[in-house]
């Protein structure tokens, strides 16, 4: 059984109406600098999926890099970025996906994740999922497996889970 990680939810903060009207923002900058709650996320996410044969880490602009990054040291994988559109320097493979109003895009580097690579996507929020469904989308175009998603913590309300069901999510806390 995974070890309880209740305890984190007091290194989050909700900062209301961040970066816009109505968003209750989870600020995961405490959690980050407190060596114990920061290192107990990262072995926390490895320990679930440290079973799994894990070629890429993928972690997820922004925080996804911050805590994606270390959980690839730890399974002696290689860490590759997903990022907005326009930031990554080389060749890449983009995938568009729906957002409430409108749609966004995600980008990788086409030559980041092989055919029959096997993929952990990490990030630190599941909200409503589109971003970690996109990012799935992303991995499978270039022929990538998805062996799992690890977040630090999920929105219970947003049923973002759902849209995942397909895969292993696993996330710390339900907030
Ligand atoms: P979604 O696509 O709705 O699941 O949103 C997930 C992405 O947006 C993640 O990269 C999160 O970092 C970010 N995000 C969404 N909602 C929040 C929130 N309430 N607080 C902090 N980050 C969030």
């Amino acid at each position: 059984m995974s070890p309880d990680a209740s305890w984190l939810a007091d290194h989050i903060r909700d900062i209301p109406d961040f970066p816009q009207p109505g968003i209750a923002y989870k600020d995961i900058a405490p959690l980050l600098a407190d060596v114990d709650a920061f290192r107990f996320t990262v072995d926390a996410i490895v320990d679930h999926f440290a079973t799994s044969e894990v070629d890429h880490v993928i972690g997820i602009e922004a925080r996804g890099f911050i805590l994606g990054a270390p959980v690839a040291y730890r399974l002696a994988a290689g860490f590759v970025p997903v990022r907005k559109p326009g930031k990554l320097p080389f060749d890449t493979a983009e995938l568009e996906y729906e957002l409430e109003y409108g749609t966004d895009t995600l980008e990788i580097h086409v030559d980041a994740v092989g055919p029959g690579d096997r993929v952990l996507i990490v990030d630190d929020v599941l909200a409503t999922g589109g971003t970690a469904l996109a990012t799935v989308g992303l991995v499978e175009k270039v022929g990538g497996k998805v062996v799992g998603l690890g977040f630090l913590l999920e929105l219970g309300s947003l049923a973002g889970r759902e849209k995942l069901a397909a895969y292993d999510a696993h996330s710390l806390l339900t907030l």
